[in-house]
């Protein structure tokens, strides 16, 4: 795997067991970008088909070589958010499932600003249900809530649950 990739996840993971959470990357395809805008990835990823064995799809937008999209096996989260990154990355709020993140910068001046790592945790955030609160108590609190959800019993033993950005408990995973 990409030693960048692996940096990043091992980044995010670090913040993850705070919440006692991992996620596992593993590679599904490399592509080319869908689109010039960041509104085209995600309509491209909200039509893909998430597979039996991933909880979320993240699409890693590569600088010099193709875009490549990635499935993430198990979710995680972490603190620490900072709320000018946004256009470094998104997560779709319909879900809370599916976003992409700038995983390579072009400019040096950029990384002195934000930095992937930075990045897939702010978006990382959302994928568990979080939005942009200004307090970090109103995102713990939603993915404790989230938590709470893995012993629902409506819920697909096999996904790990997310509350979207209206408040809907995503129990199945949404194809
Ligand atoms: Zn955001």
């Amino acid at each position: 795997m990409d030693q960048d990739v692996t940096t990043l996840f091992e980044s995010w993971n670090e913040e993850l067991k705070l919440y006692q959470l991992k996620a596992i990357p593993r590679i599904l395809f490399e592509t080319e970008r869908p689109g010039f805008y960041g509104t085209d990835i995600l309509e491209y990823m909200m039509n893909m088909r998430m597979s039996e064995e991933c909880d979320r799809l993240l699409y890693l937008k590569g600088r010099t070589w193709g875009d490549i999209v990635f499935e993430i096996v198990t979710l995680g989260i972490f603190v620490g958010v900072g709320l000018k990154l946004e256009l470094q990355g998104a997560v779709e709020g319909n879900t809370n499932t599916r976003g992409y993140i700038k995983a390579k910068y072009i400019s040096t001046i950029q990384l002195l600003f934000t930095s992937p790592n930075s990045t897939l945790v702010h978006e990382g955030y959302h994928l568990l249900g979080c939005g942009h609160q200004l307090f970090m108590k109103e995102c713990y609190e939603r993915i404790r809530d989230v938590k709470l959800l893995l012993t629902d019993p409506d819920r697909d033993p096999n996904f790990f649950p997310v509350i979207n950005s209206t408040g809907k408990k995503i129990l199945k995973r949404p194809n």
